[in-house]
């Protein structure tokens, strides 16, 4: 007898699909950068701008030193301090992350919207998704401070498998 299986789970897509055109999602990034910035009334330098598209470049987190290296690759060496200024200015202005349990940072997907750090992290394919856990972080809040904790920062970082790395498992 075989065991039974587990009825499918309809998952919510909020990974992005693999193989699909990320030229789109970091054009799309980019632009809605330029105009949050513009919102805000703050300037996307050139090395902001770089910095940014630099995350993009997937939807696989990048520690701050794979991200001088991708930099200096594509466009010769930039000072440590002046990425890291430029990584602090698109985390304030809420275009980028950071993910602790990682040390990595990837692009938000809805920049310029209200919504807490909540990520799905995919330990097979590296890929992280963002999701709405604006319920269970609400909880975790209210039971924080209950016992009279004070939150100074706050994510939930879930790690796992994604559906389609399950799906695949030969990759
Ligand atoms: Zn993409
Ligand atoms: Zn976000
Ligand atoms: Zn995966």
């Amino acid at each position: 007898m075989s065991a039974k299986a587990l009825s499918p789970v309809k998952a919510v897509p909020v990974f992005p699909k693999p193989g699909h055109d990320h030229k789109v999602c970091s054009t799309r990034a980019l632009r809605e950068a330029e105009q949050l910035c513009e919102t805000n009334d703050v300037r996307l330098t050139e090395i902001r701008r770089r910095v940014l598209a630099a995350i993009w470049n997937s939807h696989k987190p990048v520690g701050a030193y794979d991200l001088l290296q991708k930099l200096a690759a594509e466009s010769g060496k930039m000072a440590p301090t002046t990425v890291y200024r430029a990584i602090d200015f698109l985390i304030e202005h809420g275009l980028v992350h950071r993910l602790s349990t990682l040390n990595a940072f990837i692009g938000c997907v809805s920049p310029g919207s209200e919504h807490g750090a909540h990520f799905l992290i995919c330990d097979v394919c590296g890929t992280v998704a963002e999701f709405d856990a604006t319920a269970a972080d609400k909880q975790l809040t209210q039971a924080a401070e209950a016992s009279g904790f004070r939150i100074r920062s706050k994510a939930i970082e879930l790690h796992g498998i994604c559906a389609h790395c399950a799906a695949h498992p030969d990759g």
